[in-house]
Protein backbone atom coordinates (compact mmCIF):
# COMPACT_ATOMS: atom_id res chain seq x y z
CA UNK A 1 0.00 0.00 0.00
CA UNK A 2 1.17 3.10 -0.59
CA UNK A 3 0.67 5.50 2.32
CA UNK A 4 -0.48 9.44 1.85
CA UNK A 5 0.79 12.23 4.51
CA UNK A 6 -2.35 11.59 5.97
CA UNK A 7 -0.89 8.13 6.60
CA UNK A 8 2.00 9.07 7.89
CA UNK A 9 0.98 12.28 9.98
CA UNK A 10 -1.49 9.46 11.68
CA UNK A 11 0.77 7.60 12.53
CA UNK A 12 3.37 10.27 14.18
CA UNK A 13 0.27 11.82 16.28
CA UNK A 14 -0.08 8.45 18.03
CA UNK A 15 3.52 8.78 19.28
CA UNK A 16 2.78 11.30 22.80
CA UNK A 17 5.80 12.27 22.04
CA UNK A 18 5.34 14.80 24.55
CA UNK A 19 8.50 17.24 25.58
CA UNK A 20 10.63 15.65 28.55
CA UNK A 21 9.03 12.08 28.05
CA UNK A 22 12.44 10.48 26.70
CA UNK A 23 10.68 6.87 26.23
CA UNK A 24 7.89 8.36 24.03
CA UNK A 25 10.24 10.24 22.17
CA UNK A 26 13.14 7.59 21.40
CA UNK A 27 9.99 5.20 19.79
CA UNK A 28 9.09 8.16 17.99
CA UNK A 29 12.84 8.89 16.90
CA UNK A 30 12.88 5.18 15.86
CA UNK A 31 9.79 5.43 13.90
CA UNK A 32 11.34 7.79 11.61
CA UNK A 33 15.04 7.14 11.34
CA UNK A 34 13.49 3.24 10.56
CA UNK A 35 11.38 5.08 7.49
CA UNK A 36 14.49 7.14 6.32
CA UNK A 37 16.69 4.49 6.80
CA UNK A 38 14.52 1.94 4.28
CA UNK A 39 14.49 4.67 1.67
CA UNK A 40 18.45 4.93 1.59
CA UNK A 41 19.33 8.03 3.43
CA UNK A 42 22.21 7.87 5.76
CA UNK A 43 20.24 8.01 9.39
CA UNK A 44 21.81 9.10 12.87
CA UNK A 45 20.54 9.34 15.68
CA UNK A 46 22.13 11.27 17.83
CA UNK A 47 21.39 11.96 21.73
CA UNK A 48 21.82 14.80 23.62
CA UNK A 49 21.14 14.96 27.26
CA UNK A 50 19.05 12.05 26.87
CA UNK A 51 17.20 13.61 24.01
CA UNK A 52 17.01 12.00 20.58
CA UNK A 53 17.42 14.16 17.36
CA UNK A 54 17.57 12.70 13.59
CA UNK A 55 19.93 13.84 10.85
CA UNK A 56 19.02 11.60 7.62
CA UNK A 57 21.09 13.04 4.74
CA UNK A 58 21.28 11.78 0.56
CA UNK A 59 24.82 12.13 0.85
CA UNK A 60 27.58 11.87 3.67
CA UNK A 61 27.87 15.12 4.89
CA UNK A 62 27.10 17.50 7.71
CA UNK A 63 26.16 20.47 5.38
CA UNK A 64 23.31 19.25 2.99
CA UNK A 65 22.11 22.00 1.08
CA UNK A 66 18.84 22.48 1.93
CA UNK A 67 17.92 20.88 5.27
CA UNK A 68 13.96 20.11 5.77
CA UNK A 69 13.34 20.70 10.20
CA UNK A 70 10.82 19.52 11.62
CA UNK A 71 10.54 19.18 15.67
CA UNK A 72 8.19 15.81 16.58
CA UNK A 73 7.42 17.13 20.73
CA UNK A 74 4.63 18.19 21.61
CA UNK A 75 2.89 20.21 24.38
CA UNK A 76 0.49 17.46 26.57
CA UNK A 77 -2.58 16.26 25.50
CA UNK A 78 -5.88 14.39 26.52
CA UNK A 79 -5.47 10.71 25.44
CA UNK A 80 -7.99 11.27 22.70
CA UNK A 81 -5.70 13.80 20.92
CA UNK A 82 -3.09 10.90 20.12
CA UNK A 83 -5.82 9.56 17.77
CA UNK A 84 -5.68 11.96 14.70
CA UNK A 85 -9.18 12.55 13.36
CA UNK A 86 -10.72 13.91 10.32
CA UNK A 87 -13.91 16.21 9.98
CA UNK A 88 -15.19 19.18 7.83
CA UNK A 89 -11.94 19.58 5.46
CA UNK A 90 -9.42 19.42 8.91
CA UNK A 91 -7.48 16.82 10.37
CA UNK A 92 -7.51 16.67 14.47
CA UNK A 93 -4.92 16.00 17.11
CA UNK A 94 -2.15 16.54 19.28
CA UNK A 95 0.76 18.30 16.80
CA UNK A 96 -1.41 17.93 13.47
CA UNK A 97 -0.29 21.54 13.00
CA UNK A 98 2.63 22.23 15.43
CA UNK A 99 4.11 20.66 13.79
CA UNK A 100 3.76 16.84 12.93
CA UNK A 101 3.01 17.83 9.65
CA UNK A 102 5.78 18.64 8.42
CA UNK A 103 7.59 15.46 8.69
CA UNK A 104 4.62 13.43 7.32
CA UNK A 105 5.32 16.00 4.29
CA UNK A 106 9.00 15.07 4.27
CA UNK A 107 8.46 11.13 4.43
CA UNK A 108 6.18 12.02 1.14
CA UNK A 109 8.86 13.79 -0.53
CA UNK A 110 10.91 10.95 0.05
CA UNK A 111 8.30 8.17 -1.11
CA UNK A 112 7.81 10.43 -4.23
CA UNK A 113 11.56 10.75 -5.24
CA UNK A 114 12.37 7.07 -4.91
CA UNK A 115 15.08 6.03 -6.16
CA UNK A 116 16.32 9.33 -7.63
CA UNK A 117 16.95 10.61 -3.66
CA UNK A 118 20.76 10.12 -4.36
CA UNK A 119 20.63 12.75 -7.17
CA UNK A 120 19.71 15.81 -4.54
CA UNK A 121 21.76 17.14 -2.00
CA UNK A 122 19.17 17.29 0.83
CA UNK A 123 18.99 16.00 4.42
CA UNK A 124 16.29 16.10 7.20
CA UNK A 125 16.46 17.16 10.87
CA UNK A 126 14.51 15.83 13.60
CA UNK A 127 14.35 17.69 16.95
CA UNK A 128 12.54 16.58 20.27
CA UNK A 129 13.12 19.32 22.51
CA UNK A 130 11.89 22.57 20.65
CA UNK A 131 8.83 23.48 22.76
CA UNK A 132 11.26 23.42 25.92
CA UNK A 133 13.86 25.37 24.26
CA UNK A 134 15.71 23.55 21.71
CA UNK A 135 19.41 23.45 23.92
CA UNK A 136 19.08 19.37 23.07
CA UNK A 137 17.88 19.40 19.39
CA UNK A 138 18.39 22.23 17.57
CA UNK A 139 21.07 24.13 18.98
CA UNK A 140 23.36 20.93 19.83
CA UNK A 141 23.33 19.98 16.00
CA UNK A 142 24.31 23.38 14.93
CA UNK A 143 27.22 23.95 17.60
CA UNK A 144 27.96 20.29 16.51
CA UNK A 145 28.84 21.25 12.98
CA UNK A 146 25.68 20.45 10.97
CA UNK A 147 24.17 23.38 9.05
CA UNK A 148 23.17 23.57 5.30
CA UNK A 149 22.66 26.75 2.95
CA UNK A 150 18.67 27.02 3.52
CA UNK A 151 16.34 25.65 5.95
CA UNK A 152 12.91 24.89 5.32
CA UNK A 153 11.06 25.32 8.84
CA UNK A 154 7.20 25.64 8.78
CA UNK A 155 6.56 25.86 12.21
CA UNK A 156 5.13 29.35 12.13
CA UNK A 157 3.34 31.10 9.82
CA UNK A 158 -0.71 31.80 8.82
CA UNK A 159 -2.18 30.84 5.84
CA UNK A 160 1.12 30.56 3.68
CA UNK A 161 2.01 33.69 4.52
CA UNK A 162 6.10 33.70 4.28
CA UNK A 163 7.62 34.94 7.28
CA UNK A 164 10.77 36.59 7.53
CA UNK A 165 10.74 38.24 11.17
CA UNK A 166 10.29 36.25 14.60
CA UNK A 167 10.32 38.15 17.88
CA UNK A 168 12.69 36.64 20.24
CA UNK A 169 11.96 35.86 24.02
CA UNK A 170 13.10 37.40 27.08
CA UNK A 171 12.68 34.83 30.58
CA UNK A 172 13.29 36.63 33.52
CA UNK A 173 13.07 36.66 37.14
CA UNK A 174 12.94 39.07 39.91
CA UNK A 175 13.07 38.50 43.15
CA UNK A 176 13.35 39.99 47.01
CA UNK A 177 14.80 38.80 49.92
CA UNK A 178 12.88 39.44 53.39
CA UNK A 179 13.61 38.02 56.81
CA UNK A 180 11.01 35.72 58.07
CA UNK A 181 9.14 36.02 61.09
CA UNK A 182 5.65 34.85 62.77
CA UNK A 183 3.13 36.63 60.92
CA UNK A 184 1.70 37.74 64.04
CA UNK A 185 4.39 39.89 64.94
CA UNK A 186 5.43 41.31 61.58
CA UNK A 187 8.12 44.61 62.67
CA UNK A 188 10.44 41.41 63.78
CA UNK A 189 10.46 40.61 59.82
CA UNK A 190 10.61 41.73 55.97
CA UNK A 191 7.98 40.56 53.83
CA UNK A 192 9.47 40.31 50.77
CA UNK A 193 6.39 39.06 48.97
CA UNK A 194 4.77 42.44 49.74
CA UNK A 195 7.89 44.74 49.26
CA UNK A 196 8.11 42.61 45.87
CA UNK A 197 4.16 43.52 44.86
CA UNK A 198 5.18 47.20 43.50
CA UNK A 199 7.97 46.52 41.53
CA UNK A 200 5.83 43.44 39.71
CA UNK A 201 3.05 46.60 39.05
CA UNK A 202 5.83 49.04 38.02
CA UNK A 203 7.47 46.18 35.46
CA UNK A 204 3.85 45.40 34.18
CA UNK A 205 3.21 49.26 34.25
CA UNK A 206 6.01 49.23 30.73
CA UNK A 207 3.93 47.11 28.81
CA UNK A 208 1.24 50.14 28.00
CA UNK A 209 4.07 52.32 25.86
CA UNK A 210 4.80 49.15 23.55
CA UNK A 211 2.54 48.12 20.75
CA UNK A 212 1.95 44.38 20.89
CA UNK A 213 3.58 44.15 17.64
CA UNK A 214 6.74 44.91 19.24
CA UNK A 215 7.10 43.59 22.12
CA UNK A 216 4.66 41.19 25.16
CA UNK A 217 5.08 40.93 28.19
CA UNK A 218 3.24 38.73 30.91
CA UNK A 219 4.15 37.94 34.72
CA UNK A 220 4.13 33.66 34.38
CA UNK A 221 4.78 32.24 37.77
CA UNK A 222 5.01 33.82 41.20
CA UNK A 223 6.27 32.37 44.24
CA UNK A 224 6.82 33.30 47.62
CA UNK A 225 6.51 31.94 51.20
CA UNK A 226 6.78 28.19 53.37
CA UNK A 227 3.88 28.52 55.51
CA UNK A 228 0.90 30.69 55.74
CA UNK A 229 1.89 31.90 59.11
CA UNK A 230 5.18 33.38 58.64
CA UNK A 231 6.60 36.47 56.77
CA UNK A 232 8.18 35.20 53.80
CA UNK A 233 12.01 35.79 53.59
CA UNK A 234 11.43 35.39 50.13
CA UNK A 235 9.89 36.15 46.98
CA UNK A 236 10.61 35.60 43.39
CA UNK A 237 8.44 36.33 40.16
CA UNK A 238 8.91 35.55 36.39
CA UNK A 239 8.48 36.95 33.35
CA UNK A 240 7.92 36.31 29.69
CA UNK A 241 8.89 39.06 27.54
CA UNK A 242 8.71 38.32 23.43
CA UNK A 243 10.72 41.47 21.80
CA UNK A 244 10.84 42.24 17.96
CA UNK A 245 14.31 43.16 17.78
CA UNK A 246 17.14 43.97 19.94
CA UNK A 247 17.07 47.94 20.33
CA UNK A 248 13.42 46.80 21.76
CA UNK A 249 15.45 44.31 23.93
CA UNK A 250 17.81 46.93 25.02
CA UNK A 251 15.14 49.44 25.80
CA UNK A 252 13.06 47.19 28.28
CA UNK A 253 16.13 45.62 29.94
CA UNK A 254 17.13 49.19 30.91
CA UNK A 255 13.94 50.31 31.91
CA UNK A 256 12.99 46.97 34.15
CA UNK A 257 16.97 47.40 35.51
CA UNK A 258 16.41 50.54 36.31
CA UNK A 259 13.00 49.52 38.45
CA UNK A 260 15.09 47.37 39.92
CA UNK A 261 17.99 49.07 41.29
CA UNK A 262 15.60 51.78 42.52
CA UNK A 263 13.24 49.03 44.59
CA UNK A 264 16.60 46.98 45.81
CA UNK A 265 15.39 44.12 43.98
CA UNK A 266 17.66 41.61 42.24
CA UNK A 267 17.30 40.83 38.19
CA UNK A 268 18.47 37.54 37.06
CA UNK A 269 17.92 36.38 33.23
CA UNK A 270 16.37 32.67 33.18
CA UNK A 271 16.87 32.47 29.50
CA UNK A 272 16.88 34.17 26.27
CA UNK A 273 16.41 33.62 22.89
CA UNK A 274 17.17 35.38 19.76
CA UNK A 275 14.91 36.69 17.71
CA UNK A 276 15.19 35.71 13.86
CA UNK A 277 15.00 38.12 11.02
CA UNK A 278 15.11 36.66 7.39
CA UNK A 279 16.22 38.71 4.49
CA UNK A 280 13.73 39.08 2.18
CA UNK A 281 15.79 39.41 -0.34
CA UNK A 282 17.67 36.00 0.17
CA UNK A 283 18.86 34.19 -2.93
CA UNK A 284 16.42 31.00 -1.68
CA UNK A 285 13.75 32.92 -0.36
CA UNK A 286 13.06 34.05 -3.29
CA UNK A 287 13.65 31.06 -5.43
CA UNK A 288 10.89 29.09 -2.89
CA UNK A 289 7.98 32.31 -3.64
CA UNK A 290 7.01 31.62 -7.29
CA UNK A 291 7.33 27.84 -6.72
CA UNK A 292 4.98 28.18 -3.52
CA UNK A 293 3.06 30.82 -5.35
CA UNK A 294 2.53 28.35 -8.66
CA UNK A 295 1.41 25.49 -6.48
CA UNK A 296 -1.30 27.38 -4.75
CA UNK A 297 -1.94 29.58 -7.83
CA UNK A 298 -2.48 32.93 -5.87
CA UNK A 299 0.32 35.48 -4.70
CA UNK A 300 1.63 35.34 -1.22
CA UNK A 301 2.55 37.90 1.13
CA UNK A 302 5.19 38.58 3.95
CA UNK A 303 4.42 38.55 7.18
CA UNK A 304 5.70 38.95 10.99
CA UNK A 305 5.46 36.33 13.84
CA UNK A 306 4.43 37.24 17.25
CA UNK A 307 6.17 33.55 18.65
CA UNK A 308 9.60 32.43 18.43
CA UNK A 309 10.66 29.16 16.82
CA UNK A 310 14.52 26.78 16.48
CA UNK A 311 14.64 28.96 13.65
CA UNK A 312 16.19 31.85 15.63
CA UNK A 313 19.50 28.97 16.16
CA UNK A 314 19.77 28.87 12.27
CA UNK A 315 19.86 32.67 12.30
CA UNK A 316 22.50 33.05 14.57
CA UNK A 317 24.51 30.79 12.64
CA UNK A 318 23.80 32.82 9.44
CA UNK A 319 21.35 30.54 8.03
CA UNK A 320 18.30 31.40 6.13
CA UNK A 321 15.02 29.80 6.96
CA UNK A 322 11.92 29.71 4.96
CA UNK A 323 8.86 29.55 7.37
CA UNK A 324 5.51 28.80 5.87
CA UNK A 325 2.96 26.91 6.18
CA UNK A 326 -0.55 24.84 5.47
CA UNK A 327 -3.83 26.92 6.68
CA UNK A 328 -4.32 25.49 10.56
CA UNK A 329 -5.12 26.81 14.22
CA UNK A 330 -5.32 26.48 17.73
CA UNK A 331 -1.49 25.02 18.16
CA UNK A 332 -1.10 23.72 21.82
CA UNK A 333 -5.51 23.69 22.10
CA UNK A 334 -7.87 20.85 22.46
CA UNK A 335 -8.78 21.83 19.05
CA UNK A 336 -5.57 21.84 17.09
CA UNK A 337 -6.48 21.24 13.34
CA UNK A 338 -4.82 21.67 9.98
CA UNK A 339 -6.72 22.32 6.47
CA UNK A 340 -6.62 18.72 4.53
CA UNK A 341 -4.98 19.11 1.52
CA UNK A 342 -2.34 21.17 3.15
CA UNK A 343 0.64 18.87 3.60
CA UNK A 344 -0.08 18.20 -0.17
CA UNK A 345 0.77 21.22 -1.08
CA UNK A 346 3.80 22.03 1.17
CA UNK A 347 4.88 18.13 -0.56
CA UNK A 348 4.68 19.64 -3.77
CA UNK A 349 6.44 23.14 -3.34
CA UNK A 350 9.39 21.43 -1.29
CA UNK A 351 10.06 18.78 -3.68
CA UNK A 352 9.63 21.38 -6.75
CA UNK A 353 12.39 23.08 -4.82
CA UNK A 354 14.53 20.56 -4.25
CA UNK A 355 14.50 19.31 -7.60
CA UNK A 356 15.42 22.97 -9.12
CA UNK A 357 18.33 23.69 -6.48
CA UNK A 358 19.30 21.09 -5.04
CA UNK A 359 20.61 18.33 -7.72
CA UNK A 360 23.89 17.16 -7.92
CA UNK A 361 25.21 18.36 -10.81
ZN1 LIG B 1 6.21 24.36 16.93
Amino acid sequence: MIKTEEDYLKDLVGFASVSGDISESKKCAQYCANFFEDKGLLTHILEYEGYPSIIATTKNTKQPKILLYCHLDIVPGKPELFIMKKTDGKLKGRGVFDMKFACASYMKIIDRLGSEVKNYDFGVMLVFDEEIGGHNGTEALLNNGFGCKACILPDSGQDWNIECNAKGAWFLRVSKAGKNAHASVPFEGINAAELLLPVVSKILELRDSYKYEDLSLNLTKNFSGAAMNQIPDYAEVIFDIRYRDESILKQIRRQIGQICTENDAKLETVEIGKCMNVDKDNEYVKKFIPIAEKVLGRKIKHADSAGSTDGRYFGSKGIPCIVIQPRGGNRHGDDEWIETGGMEKLTEMILQFIKQYAKIS
